[in-house]
C-alpha cells in the first residue's frame, strides 16, 4: 500500500482537516527584515561547555528553575521549564483535557496556538471574542462555566498589543475558581508597563502564567519557556512532559541569559525597543492610510489599511516581511509589525513613504 493510502487509512479522524502550522519561518525565504514573528532584532553571544553532552540532560535543571524563580519572585516549586511556551500550552491541554470530551475557552483575536494545540488533541474550542476595544466580554466568558477546563487569556495580547484590566482577570479567576484553570499568557510581559500577576499565585490556586525567553530575551531559537503555577499544577504537568524536554545547551544558554549580566542586557534591550516602538508609532501616525489598532504593550504594532494586500506584496519585494492578521476575528485589513532595530524600522518607513507616494 502506498504511504498516501496508508496515511488516509490510519490518520486520526480529528487530524484530517488540519494543515501543518505555517510558522513565520516557512512563509518566504530570503529577505533581510523579519518583522513578522515578534522576535528580538538582537542576537546575543553565549558560551557553551560541551563536557557533558554525552549525558542525558536534567528534565528540570535546578539552576535554571532557581534562576527563573528568582527573576519572577516566585518559589522554585511553582516553576516549570518547557520547550517554549508553546509546549506548556500543549502540556496544559494534555494534562487537563480529555480528548473528545473536554473543551478550552479562547478570546479571539489572540495567539493561534491555543486552538491549534487543542485541535491536535481532539479537544474542543469555545470562543468568547474580545469586545471592540479588545477588553474581555465578561458575560460571554463567564457563561461557559462548567463547559471548559482551561480559559486562555493573553496579556499583553498578541496581536492587539492590549493589556487586560486587573479587575477583569480577577473576575475570571474567581468565577472559574472551582471549575477551570485560567492560563494567562504573558509572553510579552517585559514590554508592558506593569508586571502584577506573578505575585498573585498565592491568592489564586487556579492561575497559570506562561512566560518565554523567545521575545524580550532574544532567544526564540533555543525554544525555552516557563509555566508559573501552584505546585500541584506543576506536578500534574510533569506527568505528561517528555523525560528530556530541554537540550543541555539550551539550559546553559538560558542560565546565562538569566544571570545578572544577562538580565542587565535584556533590560537595556527592552528599554531600547520600547523607545523604538514609540518612535515607530509616531512615524506611522503620519500616514493617514494607516490606522493604529489596539495598543502598543508588546514589541509590535498593529495597523489597519485598505491597501493591505498591495502593501504586503510591495514590502516583500523589498525584503521586508510583516504579518498579515486580516483572517483574525475583527481584524479585517490588519497588519502586525514587529519592532526591529533602528535600521530595520528606517527601511520600513522608507518603503512606506514610496508605497504611499505611488498609491496616494
Ligand atoms: C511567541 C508567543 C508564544 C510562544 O512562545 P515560545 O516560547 O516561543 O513557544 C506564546 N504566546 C504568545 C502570545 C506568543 O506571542
Amino acid at each position: 500500500m502506498s504511504a498516501n493510502k496508508l496515511v488516509n487509512k490510519l490518520l486520526c479522524a480529528h487530524l484530517q482537516s488540519l494543515e501543518p502550522y505555517q510558522s513565520a519561518r516557512r512563509l518566504i525565504s530570503g529577505g533581510q527584515d523579519w518583522l513578522n514573528a515578534n522576535e528580538s532584532p538582537y542576537a546575543n553571544d553565549f558560551e557553551l561547555d560541551c563536557s557533558r553532552l554525552n549525558r542525558y540532560p536534567d528534565c528540570q535543571p535546578k539552576t535554571l528553575i532557581n534562576a527563573y524563580a528568582q527573576y519572577t519572585g516566585v518559589d522554585s516549586d511553582k516553576v516549570l521549564v518547557s520547550r517554549g511556551a508553546d509546549e506548556a500550552i500543549e502540556l496544559l491541554i494534555r494534562a487537563f483535557c480529555t480528548p473528545g470530551q473536554d473543551k478550552v475557552l479562547i478570546c479571539p483575536p489572540t495567539y493561534g496556538m491555543y486552538a491549534i494545540s487543542a485541535k491536535t488533541f481532539n479537544v474542543g474550542v469555545v470562543e468568547a471574542p474580545l469586545l471592540s476595544d479588545f477588553s474581555l466580554d465578561l458575560d460571554a466568558v463567564q457563561s461557559v462555566k462548567g463547559q471548559v477546563n482551561l480559559v486562555f487569556l493573553c496579556s499583553p495580547n498578541n496581536p492587539t498589543g492590549t493589556v487586560l484590566a486587573k479587575a477583569q482577570v480577577q473576575a475570571v479567576l474567581e468565577h472559574f475558581a472551582d471549575s477551570a484553570l485560567v492560563v494567562l499568557d504573558e509572553a510579552y510581559i517585559e514590554f508592558a508597563d506593569e508586571n502584577y500577576w506573578a505575585s498573585q499565585l498565592g491568592r489564586y490556586p487556579n492561575l497559570v502564567i506562561l512566560r518565554t525567553l523567545s521575545k524580550a530575551f532574544g532567544l526564540a531559537g533555543i525554544r525555552c519557556g516557563f509555566a508559573l503555577a501552584n505546585t500541584d499544577i506543576i506536578q500534574a504537568l510533569l506527568k505528561v512532559i517528555a523525560p528530556y524536554p530541554l537540550p543541555q545547551p539550551v539550559a546553559q544558554i538560558a542560565e546565562q541569559a538569566l544571570s545578572a549580566a544577562g538580565l542587565e542586557r535584556t533590560t537595556e534591550q527592552v528599554s531600547t525597543l520600547k523607545n523604538l516602538r514609540s518612535q515607530l508609532a509616531q512615524a506611522l501616525a503620519h500616514y493617514p492610510q494607516l490606522v493604529p489598532v489596539g495598543s502598543d504593550k508588546g514589541n509590535f504594532l498593529l495597523v489597519r489599511t485598505n491597501k493591505r494586500q498591495a502593501l504586503m506584496t510591495y514590502l516583500i519585494a523589498r525584503g521586508i516581511l510583516i504579518r498579515d492578521q486580516s483572517k483574525q476575528r475583527n481584524l479585517e485589513d490588519c497588519l502586525r509589525i514587529s519592532i526591529g532595530n533602528q535600521e530595520q524600522n528606517q527601511r520600513l518607513l522608507a518603503a512606506l513613504d514610496s508605497f504611499f507616494m505611488e498609491h496616494a
